[in-house]
């Protein structure tokens, strides 16, 4: 088992120690800034659960709620106060957004230096680039750290990433092929995507599709990655068909793996960008 739950709780307990150390020097607590547009009940689960973990580990946490309605422009003059907020650390807007918002425009208003969700073009171009001194999106950072802590080996592995999104699939794959993986990136069009994936000795099912991935897809002892969190009679359930689990090596379980892993590296990152930001 990947146990996504256990090592997020490492790096919180660690984020703790570093907070309090800091807080005792008598320097300034980090702060994360959550901002949600609308209603969307999951977006306002997940904004709670991300405030929860920064709170427990020391960071303070401010909740910004603009209505559905609310404009692009409004959003942006919210975010060009938390830019100009010294206290702020980062800022991460909730997404999906209400379709009339201008997301690019959303996602290149934040402060690189605030982007603790690691979706800025700046910060993106750094991770494609291979380049350090950036902040790294969450969930694909999760991954990896994830299977660094599972003795998952990496380098030289033929990585298969099911999806290319911005913020999961694209990123995860970058960060895989930084660490020397050999890496291919699944989509709707790919042709025989059975063919790929069971070559992959690291399998990422980023596709949010339930049952998309059965058990004859996967090489044995293959490292499988379960990403999505698809809704099911009101459960979450990943990309994993049954069975999977008596072929992989290693597994996410899901819920449990890799949900707890992007709240984690949420909170390194507000931790770490106060630390760059106000060493
Ligand atoms: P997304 O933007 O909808 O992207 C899904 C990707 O999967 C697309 O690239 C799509 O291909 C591909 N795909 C869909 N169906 C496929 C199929 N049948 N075969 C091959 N590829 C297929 O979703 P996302 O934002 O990347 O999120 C993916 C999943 O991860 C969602 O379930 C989301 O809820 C979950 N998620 C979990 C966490 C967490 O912390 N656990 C964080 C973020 C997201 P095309 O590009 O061709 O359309």
């Amino acid at each position: 088992m990947l146990d996504g739950k256990a090592v997020a709780q490492q790096i919180f307990d660690d984020i703790a120690t570093k907070v309090g150390a800091r807080v005792a020097m008598g320097k300034p607590r980090p702060k994360l800034a959550t901002v949600i547009v609308g209603d969307d009940p999951a977006s306002a689960l997940y904004v709670r659960s991300k405030q929860k973990n920064a709170r427990q580990v020391g960071i303070d946490s401010v909740d910004h709620r603009l209505p559905t309605e609310a404009s692009t422009e409004q959003l942006l003059e919210l975010i060009g106060t938390l830019n100009r907020d010294e206290s702020v650390s980062g800022i991460l807007v909730q997404q999906p957004l209400p379709n009339h918002i201008d997301l690019v425009q959303v996602v290149i208003a934040v402060d690189p230096v605030k982007d603790v969700d690691g979706f800025h073009p700046y910060n993106a171009g750094l991770v494609a680039q291979g380049l350090p001194g950036g902040i790294e999106p969450c969930t694909p950072s999760g991954i990896v750290e994830l299977l660094d802590r599972g003795g998952v080996r990496i380098e030289g592995a033929n990585a298969v990433v099911v999806g290319r999104s911005n913020i999961v699939g694209k990123p995860t794959a970058l960060l895989l092929l930084r660490r020397n993986a050999t890496v291919t990136v699944c989509h709707t069009r790919t042709k025989d995507l059975a063919g790929h994936t069971r070559n992959a000795d690291i399998l990422v099912a980023a596709a949010g599709q339930p049952n998309l991935i059965t058990k004859d897809m996967v090489k044995p002892g293959a490292a499988v990655v379960d990403v999505s969190a698809n809704r099911a009679d009101g459960t979450q359930v990943g990309d994993l068909g049954p069975g999977v689990e008596e072929v992989a090596g290693w597994l996410t379980p899901n819920p449990g793996g890799v949900g707890p892993m992007t709240r984690a590296m949420l909170v390194r990152n507000t931790y770490e960008a106060e630390v760059r930001r106000r060493p």
